[in-house]
């Protein structure tokens, strides 16, 4: 039939719960430690200031927390809440309390710039923002009322923040039961799928309650009280989220938080809290690689013991150099997507995905994918190459307000398409060869009045992995140089967005239907940098 189903099940241990009225907050909070635990478990430690939160306290937290939201500022089921600020002790708190309110998480990358704020604040609907102290400027323009992630240092009496909230909280207080059911909405994630610019990926309790349900089959349970996991991935992303706001929870870990990546700090958190797992992305694991220690990487890293690579293509070069040089380390891949709220793949075994380097790993539970053509739409057998589209418990609603990219990403019979290009080999391990290129830079640059057409493609770079590059019309006469195109996309978007090379060209080749054909330039670029 075309179609690839997981060869594993959730056990009962890991099933899905299907109750209705159950909300991702309460799910996560049901598979805390045990109270005499609680009180002494470490949930989460900061690397910068050593700053400790116990899961009791976590416990506590997040239930003042959404005490203050909902009594104090008045949010309540339904409300958005718009959250900036990049990893902090208190940001899962944030999550949580929120989700138990029955009220809508949004996040943003704090080097978004105003205006990619301001439009997420405006299309989210948001009633309330919750800022880093520094990012408060990109939201005053706004109008949204702000509370802050912690005191500014210079007390500013004017702006209450989430640490008053918390500590102000009224113990004798009741919190009204607020009537949640799974399919309610929980979070807005804004993503650039693969049409179009930043959309709102709606996710509901539901989704979440997958996702973690997977998360805790892909984390070995039994050991798993023992491990202390590091965090640098950004929280308001779905990777982050769902690792270290929801499902690292369910199964007791105790989890370093770094505000954010760098590659120094990350090595001292390492060596001083003894990390023996760490969710990460390709270009940290090539840092790894290139890493020479005159100490020694072998005693400076000799707790590691799980790396995850996702997000992007680790290219096999790089894995393979990994687990040369850390034989002691498993390497595994994981590939997901926001729009089905987390994981979609994963590699099985340490062994397995030795044996398959440059796989991203199997179908996990409850999935199944058909490699599509992507002229005529026929499912692919193994080894051919196509779009992979995908089905689970997890896939999103749809886009916020947008009907029409909605239905352009999700098909009638409910196979989210997710741009992507791979091929599953006859084992069912899944191998990502491109991503479609975002169409949000394409949008931009066709908004340049000397600008025809162009196209955004992914170039291979050591550093990074991928950088975007454009291909680009101009107007016949037209005086524009590589340099303005880059700089004029460059104020517009976030920099981890913007272009890194411009090539100008006569005509952007397309299919039929209007696709542009990026592979025809994938390779365009290849001679033509190559050759240089
Ligand atoms: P996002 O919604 O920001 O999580 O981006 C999802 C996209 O990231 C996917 O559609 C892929 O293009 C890419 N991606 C995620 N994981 C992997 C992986 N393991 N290998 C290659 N690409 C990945």
């Amino acid at each position: 039939t075309g179609i690839y189903h997981s060869i594993n099940k959730l056990s009962d241990q890991h099933k899905i719960p299907t109750r209705p009225d159950l909300d991702i907050a309460t799910y996560v909070l049901s598979h805390f430690p045990p109270p005499h635990q609680a009180e002494s478990k470490i949930a989460l430690i900061d690397s910068a200031t050593n700053q400790q939160f116990t899961y009791a306290w976590l416990q506590r937290s997040i239930r003042s927390l959404a005490k203050g939201l909902y009594r104090t500022l008045g949010v309540g089921k339904g409300d958005v809440v718009f959250v900036l600020s990049p990893n902090s002790l208190l940001y899962p708190t944030i999550c949580l309390a929120v989700f138990s309110i029955g009220a809508i998480l949004t996040t943003a990358n704090p080097l978004n710039t105003k205006s990619e704020i301001a439009k997420q604040v405006s299309d989210s609907g948001a009633k309330l923002a919750i800022s880093a102290p520094e990012e408060l400027h990109k939201l005053v323009p706004t109008g949204v009322p702000t509370i802050l992630t912690s005191r500014k240092p210079n007390k500013d009496s004017s702006s209450l923040s989430i640490e008053e909230l918390i500590e102000s909280s009224d113990h004798s207080y009741q919190l009204p039961q607020v009537k949640l059911v799974q399919s309610d909405t929980a979070a807005i994630l804004y993503s650039s799928g693969t049409t179009g610019t930043s959309k709102g990926v709606v996710l509901t309790h539901a989704h979440f309650i997958a996702d973690v349900a997977f998360l805790r089959w892909t984390v070995d349970v039994s050991s798993a009280q023992n491990d202390v996991f590091l965090c640098f991935l950004p929280i308001f992303h779905i990777y982050g989220l769902s690792f270290f706001a929801l499902g690292l929870f369910c199964v007791g870990t105790t989890t370093v938080v770094m505000k954010k990546y760098e590659f120094h700090a990350m090595l001292q958190a390492i060596k001083t809290h003894k990390v023996n797992n760490i969710p990460a992305v390709p270009p940290v694991i090539l840092g790894l690689v290139k890493y020479t220690s005159k100490a020694g990487f072998e005693s400076e890293l000799s707790s590691l013991r799980r790396v995850t690579s996702g997000a992007a293509p680790l290219s096999k070069v790089v894995g393979d150099g990994f687990r040369k040089k850390f034989p002691w380390v498993e390497l595994r891949q994981v590939y997901g997507l926001t729009e089905i709220c987390g994981a979609a793949t994963f590699s099985p075994t340490h062994k397995e995905a030795k044996a398959r380097s440059g796989s991203s790993g199997m179908l996990i539970p409850s999935f199944c994918a058909k490699v599509v053509d992507t002229v005529t739409g026929k499912p692919l057998p193994p080894y051919r190459e196509g779009e992979v589209w995908l089905k689970s418990p997890s896939i999103m609603k749809g886009y916020l307000g947008n009907v029409e990219a909605t239905a352009a990403t999700i098909d009638s019979d409910g196979w989210l398409k997710t741009g992507d290009i791979c091929y599953f080999d006859e084992d069912g391990f899944l191998f990502i060869v491109d991503r479609v290129a975002p169409a949000e830079l394409e949008a931009i640059l066709l908004s340049h009045p000397s600008i025809l057409d162009a196209a955004v493609i992914p170039v291979e770079n050591d550093e990074a992995g991928q950088i975007p590059m454009a291909y680009v019309v101009k107007e016949i006469g037209s005086e524009l140089s590589e340099d303005q195109v880059i700089k004029f996309v460059a104020d517009q978007v976030a920099p981890y967005k913007k272009l890194r090379r411009v090539s100008f060209t006569s005509a952007i080749p397309r299919s039929i239907s209007g696709k542009i054909l990026r592979k025809n330039l994938v390779s365009q670029s290849k001679q033509q940098f190559i050759s240089k």
